[in-house]
């Protein structure tokens, strides 16, 4: 028994063998053993509602390979600089008559500067937490002093996703590495900021690619409190334009083990929710998913919007969580 009181520990030493053990069971069983953890330590039928906005868009310099913000790579992309501080809060008050109780921003830099962006980014975190949503920042990297004032300026939650496994990372991304991508996770950590960070799927990785990242997340001194689980959507112009796209089972089992690895976390059904049907989407929320993004659009691919997923809630009898109930974790 924990000290809480529950039956399944919060474990931060799994090993990859334990992860390969429930990754591979068969998939309904996969299933049972996700929910059953599920209800242990999550509120059932609890879905959290988030809104994801591109503040600054394209002209990026990185070059993960699945992005059509790369500058390098010819998509079309409707490139923009930042948004101004009220077109953010208008987005941000849509999105919370929508029903979202976080509000993300995504800008296309490769890191954070100390700059007038930066500034202007800081007031619109300001803003959007007067609103009484929870914000979260995915800007690319940033060192503890912009952690810091990320935090100060009341930034609730910082995504940062580590994509794939450290094995396959340079296959995706060559100009930075699995490193500086820790590095930023733990800046935010210690700034005190709710961490974000999961990866996708679909990139051309191996099962145990899969593994191999759901192992070094679920053995992060602290579990991340969300862990977004994206299915590439591919886009005419990226290196991986051509890739298959994922099956339903093969989001299943990852949103399934990622739950069971961390049962307090919450899993987030990502990219790639937009050409699931209500069906399969109802498969994800069994195997553990609990939270969703709502909206048009995510970042640049296209989305569910509010009524389309209201409609699925009420169906399914989903209810949508409460802002600011995130409860801090427990690592044994
Ligand atoms: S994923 Fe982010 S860092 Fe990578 S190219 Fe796209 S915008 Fe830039």
């Amino acid at each position: 028994m924990t000290q809480d009181g529950q039956n399944t520990a919060i474990r931060n030493d799994w090993t990859l063998e334990e992860i390969k053990a429930i990754y591979y069971k068969p998939v309904l069983e996969l299933i049972v053993e996700a929910a059953n953890v599920h209800k242990e330590h999550q509120a059932t039928g609890e879905v959290q509602v988030c809104t994801l906005l591109s503040v600054k868009t394209g002209g990026c310099p990185e070059d993960c390979s699945y992005c059509p913000q790369a500058a390098r790579f010819h998509t079309g992309v409707d490139v923009h600089k930042l948004l101004s501080q009220e077109q953010v809060l208008t987005a941000a008050q849509r999105a919370k008559d929508g029903g979202s109780t976080r509000f993300c921003m995504g800008a296309a830099w490769r890191e954070v500067r100390d700059n007038r962006d930066f500034d202007k980014v800081l007031d619109m975190v300001k803003g959007v937490n007067e609103m009484g949503l929870e914000v979260c920042c995915t800007l690319g990297m940033v060192n503890e002093y912009q952690a810091e004032k990320l935090k100060e300026a009341g930034l609730y939650a910082y995504n940062h996703n580590l994509d794939t496994s450290e094995e396959n990372y340079s296959n995706i991304i060559t100009t930075r590495t699995y490193g500086d991508r820790l590095d930023t996770i733990e800046n935010v950590r210690k700034a005190g900021i709710s961490v974000c960070s999961g990866g996708i799927i679909g990139l051309g990785e191996t099962d145990e690619d899969r593994i191999g990242m759901l192992h070094t997340l679920s053995t992060l001194v602290q579990h991340p409190e969300s862990v977004p689980v994206n299915a590439l959507v591919p886009v005419k112009g990226t290196p991986l334009e051509n890739q298959p796209l994922v099956t339903v089972w093969e989001m299943v089992r990852m949103i399934a083990t990622a739950r069971i690895l961390m049962p307090k976390t919450m899993v987030r059904l990502s990219a790639g929710r937009e050409r699931m049907s209500v069906t399969d989407q109802a498969l994800c929320f069994l195997a553990g998913a609990n939270s969703i993004f709502t909206g048009e659009k995510l970042l640049t691919t296209p989305n569910p919007d509010f009524d389309a997923d209201k409609a699925m809630f009420d169906l399914l009898g989903l209810t949508p969580r409460k802002s600011f109930k995130e409860e801090a974790q427990h690592v044994c």
